[in-house]
Order: C-alpha cells, then sequence, then structure tokens
C-alpha cells in the first residue's frame, strides 16, 4: 500500500530547489531537463555573483543545476553579439558567426580558438556576460583543424533545439518518476561475451532497463568479402532475444566509439527508440564520424546499410553527454558516472550505482592500464565495486607485449629499412585513436633523432585527418604535455612530415618510397583495403599491424601468413592477389591492457571488485583471465557467453 502511494506521488526535488533560491533571483520556473534542473530567474546576478549557491543546491538536491535567465530579463541579440565581442578579449578568438543564440533554453553559444579567455579566471568573463546580456553562454572551443564533423554535429544540434528541449523535459520527468525499490538486479550477455565485436549488457531492474553499448561485429556486410571475413549471423547483438522491446529501454549508455561499441545503435533508432544515449562529448563527435562513414563503406561493398543518415542523426539528436567524474541519474535508482578509460579521446569504464547503496557495477568497455602517447592511463578509483566487467582482448597468458619503447624502436627500424631498399611501408590503422597514436610516434622519432627523419612522404588516408581534428576541439581528454602543444599552435598532427592524400591514391603508389597510414585496422574494406590490393605482390613492400585483427578479419589471414587471398575487384568478381610483401605485426602499441596490465590493474583498484566476469575477448583468453584473476585474488570470477545472465541481488 505505502509503495502504491509513493509510486503516484511525484518526487519533490523541484519544490525543494524553489526553497533553496535566494529570494532576491526571483525565481519564475523550474523543470527537469535531462537528468538535470534548469531554474529560471529573473535577476541571475543574485546567483551567479555567489558561487555557493549553485553548489549548495546542487549538492542537497544530487543534481546538476542549470541557472538561466527569465526571457525577459534577456538583451536584444544584436547588442548581445556587440556586447560579447566586447567583454570578450580578441585573442579568444571570438567571430560574430560563431555566435549562436539558442532561445529555446536562453543560451548563446560562443565558439572560440582559446576558450579559457571566455571564461576567464574563475569564470568571471563568462558571469559578467551572463549578468550584463541574461544570455547564458555555453563555450565551444574550435577545433585547431578543420573539422566537417565538429561543424556539422554542432549544427545539427542547434537546428535541433525545440526537439532537443521537449525530449530533455520528457526524459527528465522520466528520470525522476520514483520507483519503488527494486528486488533484484541482473545482466545479461548481449554480445561481445567470449568473443570481440557486437558488444552489448543489458543491465535491468524491475524497474529500470539500460543498455551498455550496442555494436556491430567488425566484419562489415561487405559483399563478395563475407566470402573471406566471416558470418554474418554473429554481426549483431542479441536483443530480440532479450524479451524487451525497444522502449523498454530507458538509456543506453556508450564507453567509446568504435564500431564494435555504437555500431548498432541507429538502428534501435531505426525500429523506434525514442530514449537518452548517453556519452562523453568525443564519442558523440566520433560516433557521427564513424556511423556516417560505415554507411558509404556497406555501400561501396554492395551491401545494404541496416540503417540511413536519418537514423544516425536521430540518434545525435537523443545523445546526452557527460564529462569524467560527473554523476547522473539515468533513471531514479541507477546513477552513471564515467571514468577515463585511456583506450581512445574520450573512453570511458561506466560506474554504474544501484539503489542507494545497494550494488556496484563497473563496465570497462576497452581500456589501456598503460603508458600511450596519447592518453592517461584508466582510472583506479572508484566508490566500491562489487562487480566488475572486464575486457579481455589480450587476456591470454601469452598476451605480454614488447614494452612500448621497444615497440616504437622495432616499428621505426622496420619503416627504415624498407624505405632505404625503396619499398613503401603501409600501416592500416584504427582512424580513431591507434591513427594518432602512430603518428605522435612517427612525429616524436623524426623530431628528435636525425636516423628516423624519414625524407619520404607520410601520407594520411581516409578518415584519419578528420579524426585527428576531433582530437583538436577536446585536448583537455588528452594527456597534458600534448594538450598544451595543441593549446599553443604547436600541434603534432599538423607537423609537416604529414601529407593528405586527397584521393590521388593511384599517383601515391606509382610515386616512390612512402609510409602510408591508411584506415581500416582488419583490412576489411575500405581505403587501407585499396592500397593493400596494389601493395601486396610487391616484395619490398611491407605491410604493419598495430591493432587488434579479428579472427576472421582479412588482416588476420594475412597476418596468418596466407600466400593467396581471393578478393573481390572493381568487377565485383572475385580475383587471386598474391600476397608477396613483409608482414609483421607490432603489439606494443595496442590500446588495449595486455595480460600484464590488465592484471596490475586489478591490484591497484581501489576498492578492488568482490567478483569480476570477463567479456571482450576470444573463448579461450576471457577463459583463462577469468581463472587467473580467481587463483590470485581469491574472488569470484567467470566467463559468461552471450545470453548468459547473472543475478547480482
Ligand atoms: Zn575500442
Amino acid at each position: 500500500m505505502l509503495e502504491e502511494e509513493k509510486k503516484e506521488e511525484p518526487k519533490n526535488i523541484l519544490d525543494a530547489v524553489k526553497e533553496l533560491i535566494p529570494k532576491e533571483a526571483e525565481l519564475t520556473k523550474v523543470e527537469f531537463e535531462g537528468p538535470d534542473i534548469a531554474i529560471y530567474v529573473k535577476n541571475v546576478s543574485a546567483i551567479y555573483g555567489n558561487e555557493n549557491v549553485i553548489r549548495n543546491i546542487s549538492t542537497s538536491v544530487k543534481k546538476k543545476l542549470i541557472v538561466r535567465s527569465d526571457t525577459a530579463s534577456l538583451m536584444d541579440p544584436e547588442a548581445t553579439v556587440k556586447k560579447i565581442l566586447e567583454i570578450v578579449p580578441l585573442e579568444a578568438g571570438v567571430s560574430p558567426e560563431g555566435v549562436r543564440f539558442i532561445p529555446e533554453f536562453n543560451e548563446v553559444q560562443i565558439e572560440a580558438m582559446k576558450p579559457g579567455l571566455v571564461i576567464g579566471k574563475h569564470g568571471s568573463t563568462l558571469i559578467r556576460i551572463v549578468t550584463e546580456t541574461g544570455w547564458v553562454p555555453k563555450v565551444l572551443r574550435i577545433p585547431t583543424m578543420n573539422s566537417d564533423v565538429v561543424k556539422g554535429v554542432r549544427q545539427l544540434l542547434v537546428k535541433e533545439s525545440e526537439f532537443r528541449k521537449k525530449f530533455l523535459m520528457t526524459i527528465g520527468k522520466k528520470i525522476n518518476l520514483p520507483i519503488a525499490k527494486s528486488e533484484w538486479i541482473k545482466a545479461t550477455a548481449l554480445g561481445g561475451f567470449k568473443e570481440v565485436g557486437r558488444s552489448s549488457m543489458l543491465l535491468e531492474t524491475p524497474h529500470s532497463k539500460i543498455l551498455i553499448d550496442c555494436g556491430v561485429s567488425p566484419e562489415p556486410a561487405i559483399k563478395g568479402l563475407d566470402a573471406v571475413t566471416g558470418d554474418e549471423n554473429k554481426a549483431f547483438p542479441y536483443l530480440d532475444s532479450a524479451n524487451i522491446t525497444i522502449n523498454d529501454l530507458d538509456a543506453v549508455v556508450l564507453t567509446h566509439a568504435h564500431m564494435d561499441h555504437i555500431g548498432f545503435v541507429p538502428y534501435l533508432f531505426k525500429f523506434g527508440y525514442e530514449g537518452p544515449v548517453y556519452c562523453t562529448p568525443p564519442t558523440r563527435d566520433f560516433a557521427a564520424l564513424l556511423l556516417y562513414d560505415y554507411i558509404k563503406l556497406v555501400q561501396r561493398g554492395g551491401g545494404s546499410p541496416l540503417y540511413d543518415e536519418k537514423d544516425i542523426k536521430k540518434m545525435l539528436t537523443h545523445i546526452i553527454t557527460r564529462d569524467y567524474r560527473e554523476v547522473t541519474n539515468v533513471t531514479d535508482e541507477i546513477k552513471l558516472t564515467y571514468h577515463n578509460a585511456g583506450h581512445i579521446l574520450g573512453s570511458s569504464l561506466v560506474h554504474l550505482h544501484i539503489g542507494e547503496g545497494v550494488y556496484n557495477i563497473v563496465h570497462s568497455g576497452d581500456m589501456k592500464y598503460g603508458f600511450t602517447r596519447l592518453l592517461d592511463q584508466a582510472d583506479i578509483h572508484y566508490p566500491r565495486i562489487d562487480a566488475l566487467f572486464l575486457e579481455s582482448t589480450y587476456g591470454g597468458s601469452r598476451d605480454i607485449s614488447a614494452p612500448r619503447q621497444e615497440a616504437e624502436f622495432q616499428l621505426m627500424e622496420l619503416i627504415k629499412n624498407v624505405i632505404d631498399n625503396k619499398g613503401k611501408v603501409l600501416l592500416p590503422v584504427l582512424s580513431v585513436g591507434r591513427a594518432q597514436e602512430i603518428m605522435l610516434v612517427l612525429e616524436t622519432y623524426a623530431a628528435n633523432n636525425p636516423r628516423y627523419k624519414l625524407e619520404v612522404p607520410i601520407y594520411l588516408d581516409g578518415m584519419i585527418l578528420e579524426a585527428s581534428a576531433i582530437h583538436t576541439a577536446y585536448p583537455e581528454y588528452l594527456k597534458e604535455g600534448l594538450q598544451h602543444r595543441i593549446l599553443s599552435n604547436n600541434s603534432p598532427f599538423e607537423s609537416e612530415i604529414f601529407e593528405i592524400a586527397k584521393g590521388e591514391r593511384q599517383e601515391i603508389l606509382e610515386r616512390g618510397p612512402a609510409v602510408i597510414l591508411a584506415s581500416g585496422g582488419m583490412l576489411n574494406g575500405g581505403t587501407s583495403l585499396d592500397y593493400f590490393r596494389s601493395m601486396a605482390e610487391d616484395e619490398k613492400n611491407a605491410i604493419v599491424f598495430t591493432s587488434y585483427t579479428s579472427v576472421n578479419s582479412l588482416g588476420r589471414k594475412v597476418l596468418n601468413g596466407f600466400k593467396e587471398i581471393a578478393l573481390p575487384g572493381e568487377d565485383g568478381k572475385m580475383t587471386p592477389l598474391n600476397i608477396r610483401l613483409q608482414v609483421r605485426s607490432i603489439e606494443g602499441f595496442s590500446g588495449h591492457s595486455d595480460r600484464r596490465q590488465l592484471m596490475n590493474f586489478l591490484q591497484s583498484l581501489r576498492p578492488g571488485p568482490k567478483k569480476v566476469y570477463t567479456m571482450h575477448g576470444e573463448e579461450q583468453k576471457c577463459e583463462d583471465l577469468a581463472r587467473s584473476i580467481g587463483a590470485k585474488f581469491h574472488i569470484e570470477t567467470r566467463a559468461p557467453m552471450n545470453l548468459d545472465s547473472i543475478r547480482f541481488k
């Protein structure tokens, strides 16, 4: 009876907020806005003048508080632009075109080369803008390299503001709907367990349903290539078996933007999903880049994509971004917090806190607990971990990669030898993450050691350039030294050692020795496959894999020493290709932890987990890692398979 009554009564967080607002602010409206609370006041200076007010209210109601002016107190837009340009120092790099108004949120978006100067010391410049114009400024960094994706996503979100407003209010009400205490908590493996690809896990209570990641298998459905690359039945997560309809889902939570974690999300929208997708801001932009490209890639391969551009757009307008360590209610009983995973820009381990202290789950996504040139290593501090889902890509007992320095040296020597022998080096890389890591290595060695000043062009082809540009929009997610270089106009991604291939592939191939970074780490179609096809038969050339290759990928076959492979030619007919070039794999560049790093991560985690479930690895690796963790740390471990459910409570 009591529970029933509780259910019908709306939660009075909004009333609680109302009471905490100082009278002189003259509150006109309080409302839910997604997971946050927005208040509108006539006198913003009463709040912005006193930083503690916002902090106190946020802490007291455990929600992020957004303070905005009442519409009646907004300055006219034209006068506002003038005012902003007057207040903001010239060096900030703000232009009138970079100032956009979003009346639905009484916000003004300000794009700046140097956002810090628009924010000012302790936010002083921001406060001046809001108190003098009424508009709440939202400062966005202009990437140092042109990025069509960043531009496109920002434009789309401004254009869809009216929809966003409605969407966030609806979601906000839903999130704050009080629910009775859940009697059980369980997780179901929908994809990416005892395999790499189509990662997806459903977390359920009687009242909440959260999907963590929703990817496709690495093999895109390219016609003709299917013959060599694998099984279409294993391409997507087992959503149909989960006994839920798409709109039962309360949220989709993404760990990072690789296709095996995000590739199936637009499909949910195609089939009617209307809820939120949570991720970090870089993950959103990379998702846009990779998903649009995926459609093109499949079409080019003669297949038909699972979804189209409008489904991707729909997904983008349903994204709610969160930075690391921001605690967010995704339903009334589940709080989500992202932590740095060190795998790619914006990648996260997900901490889910269920009930008030009832259960805590950490899902690793893909993570790196080790040195990279791009990112800090994965975060090891969490409030509590009852169950940890841990990736096992390199979880096998023999998966000990070479020390990083050695790997870099091997790569540079190999490149040097091939170039000296007048050959070309093909580096097939994942365009998001590995490409930038390798670029940093090439750039550092060229700058510091005359031996590795290669004197030949290093071409970047495919999505690498755009992916690098997105990195420059979010330097705060990068390692400090690198962040500093980007902010001081010395970005390694724009180094003169790199040349951008603009559709002249044939010419590049006909020219002399070169290093080619091409997107597509497993040779499954796309740019790297194009180059491979033309380079494979010349023994002076070399291909060097620095990324994971999945079991059925063409890349793995090449690595396994196949001497002849049939590939679909331009006319669609299968044509044999003789593989004579040098084939090498150098493991130390991985964005995944190797076996030793996984064990170190567990050893260092504070607090340690009570149970560990392995995932995202080939079968033996998941099993081996689970067994070894159990033996070493004396905790319960398991390597679930797809469709297994685990009950936590
Ligand atoms: Zn990944």
